[in-house]
């Protein structure tokens, strides 16, 4: 038996309700405990339809359905006017981390509290974590006002994501966990959250793929996701994340899918220089080698491969490994250079470690 190291972790404290196809009784037990009455709802054009349901006739101040992704800062403007103007004292925001990120870039400037309701599995309902974008540049930062109070998970809200976005959600989770087992403030607290997520999201990665009404897959999704949620937000941003932030902020790749194709190739860069938490990883994914079985897993389930498919042209790479370098951790247990970051990159950009 190895001992415990000397470790430093901050819990971030919220409510979280999860019962499939409770959210709306749920929703209200969580407006009527904070005792608001004036809830302005955020919820994208295209999550109108589940938002109504969500809502059921719960007395709403105002709505804000000008959703779009990566949170640009006119959004943030436009919401926190209307939020001021209706006079709002909570935030309930229904969707994806889309949406989460604008409540969020409202509770900063105005300290509103949110309810989220996700509908997907990207965990942003459960960190500190907020982000805008300006100017193509996406600043983030970290503050105790953006953590939504309660979150209401039910499974039923995620059975409309359509399969290749479900995977890519659930990977992007995964990725959560699997980086946070290097990320800066990694901590024992954090890797036993993270291995816990793997198991759930893992398990539930293959029945979601090709049985997507699933509603036993969908509750795992949902629950190795808020796992990998918690283990990031206390970990802190890996490698991986550092790259993914570059991909997307600058060459405007989808979120959930940049992260898909980057992890396998983050995983199996660390491999040799992290062991103790590749063997983790290996378990938790009940398989004898952590690479060939994210590498199994993400193919069964279909899931995309390479950056050139989302767009990322072959002459801009040269600028991503120029952005990225200055952004590695140095907690990362392989030492980075511009020689192996780069091939690193290509190999995402080609989707060779897939094939
Ligand atoms: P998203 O919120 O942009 O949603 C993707 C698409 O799926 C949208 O078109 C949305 O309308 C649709 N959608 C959402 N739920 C649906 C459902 N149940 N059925 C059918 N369609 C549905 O994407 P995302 O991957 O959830 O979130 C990505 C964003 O979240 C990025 O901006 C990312 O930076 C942010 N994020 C932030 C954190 C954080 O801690 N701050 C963590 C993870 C992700």
């Amino acid at each position: 038996m190895t001992g415990i190291p000397a470790f430093d972790h901050h819990s971030l404290g919220q409510r979280v309700l999860f019962g499939t196809g409770q959210a709306r009784a749920h929703l209200r037990t969580a407006v009527v405990d904070l005792g608001a009455s004036a809830p302005m709802v955020l919820s994208g054009h295209s999550d109108r339809a589940v938002a109504d349901a969500v809502l059921g006739g719960l007395a709403i101040e105002s709505r804000f359905d000008d959703v779009v992704p990566h949170v640009p800062v006119e959004q943030a403007e436009q919401a926190r006017r209307a939020a001021h103007e209706s006079g709002a004292d909570l935030l309930i925001s229904i969707g994806g981390g889309s949406t989460t990120g604008l409540a969020k870039a409202v509770a900063l400037t105005t300290g509103l509290p949110i309810v989220a309701v996700p509908t997907t599995y990207a965990g942003s309902e459960a960190t500190n974590v907020w982000g805008i974008t300006e100017a193509a540049r996406k600043t983030t930062g970290v503050d105790p006002r953006v953590l939504p109070h309660t979150i209401v998970y039910d499974a039923e809200l995620t059975a409309t994501l359509p399969k290749e976005l479900s995977v890519a959600s659930m990977c992007n989770a995964l990725a959560h966990c699997i980086d946070s087992l290097w990320a800066p403030r990694a901590n024992p607290i954090t890797t036993a959250l993270a291995t816990e997520g793997i198991r759930a999201l893992a398990a539930a990665l293959p029945e979601v793929a090709y049985r997507p009404e699933s509603i036993d897959g969908r509750e795992n999704a949902l629950y190795g996701a808020y796992l990998a949620a918690v283990a990031f937000a206390g970990a802190g941003s890996g490698l991986h994340h550092k790259i993914c932030h570059v991909l997307g902020g600058r060459f405007d790749l989808p979120h959930a899918q940049t992260h898909t194709i980057v992890l396998p190739h983050v995983l199996a860069f660390n491999a040799t220089h992290a062991p103790a938490g590749v063997e983790r990883v290996a378990e938790a994914l009940a398989a004898t080698d952590a690479i060939d079985g994210l590498r199994t897993l993400l193919i069964s389930a279909e899931a995309p491969t390479a950056l050139k498919d989302l767009g990322l042209h072959e002459e801009e790479l040269d600028e991503a490994v120029d952005l990225v370098l200055p952004a590695v951790p140095p907690s990362n247990p392989r030492p980075v250079t511009r020689a192996n970051l780069a091939r690193l990159l290509r190999d995402a950009w080609s989707g060779s470690l897939m094939v």
